[in-house]
């Protein structure tokens, strides 16, 4: 199955081949047409498997369909356990975005460093990628706010869990409108990915790879 197939636009399609992707990994083949179609989604899928890519195309292929709202503010939260992950999916994005015609703003914020400058910086964010304690404490600080958050997408959950991140997801989970798109991929499928994918989750299309 080629990537013309997914349901991609042209500009993603030649961003893709500038990446040397050749053929799409089998959980892009089953993610991607399923988030085009407003699918929630629970992956069971681990590093290696190209997840990112997973969610990241058809993610800004919603923004080239303008699918979603003109504003400034965060249309899509992606929550990650680590600092070098948050970093290294919003690079994804980054270099995917670069290349079609809708730049989108994509900011990484994560803890450790000092919170002034992400203060700043997220204020015209469209996307952000966050650790989740660091995210309550810009709500907390006024400087994002979560009421038009579209799609969220909770990346290596299982991870995030594993860290201690529960009572934080749990509050995000609070502050996000209910109407929007949730995407959960987790490496394993245990009992509390399984109360997230009941709590959370909308009839999600499980994807195993
Ligand atoms: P991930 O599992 O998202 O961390 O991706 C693993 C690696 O696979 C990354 O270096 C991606 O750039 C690469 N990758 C993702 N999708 C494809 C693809 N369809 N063809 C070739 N490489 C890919």
């Amino acid at each position: 199955m080629p990537f013309s197939s997914l349901g991609l636009s042209k500009p993603l399609l030649k961003a893709v081949a500038t990446q040397n992707y050749t053929k799409p990994y089998p959980i892009q083949q089953d993610a991607i047409p399923a988030i085009l179609h407003g699918k929630d989604i629970l992956g069971i899928a681990k590093t290696g498997s190209g997840k990112t890519a997973s969610f990241v195309l058809p993610i800004l292929e919603l923004f080239l369909r303008r699918q979603l709202a003109k504003n400034n503010l965060v249309k899509v939260l992606v929550l990650v356990p680590t600092r070098e992950l948050a970093i290294q999916v919003a690079d994804v994005f980054q270099a995917f975005s670069e290349k079609i015609p809708r730049q989108v703003k994509t900011l990484a914020v994560y803890g450790g460093v000092s919170i002034n400058p992400q203060m700043i910086a997220i204020r015209d964010a469209e996307i952000v990628v966050a650790t989740p304690g660091r995210l309550l404490d810009l709500i907390a600080s006024n400087a994002v706010q979560l009421s038009a958050v579209e799609v969220l997408v909770l990346d290596e959950a299982d991870k995030m869990l594993d860290l201690g991140f529960a009572d934080e997801m749990n509050q995000v989970f609070e502050l996000l409108p209910t109407r929007r798109q949730t995407i959960l991929f987790s490496a394993t499928l245990g009992d509390a990915i399984e109360t997230i994918n009941k709590n959370v989750l909308r009839n999600p299309v499980k994807i195993e790879v």
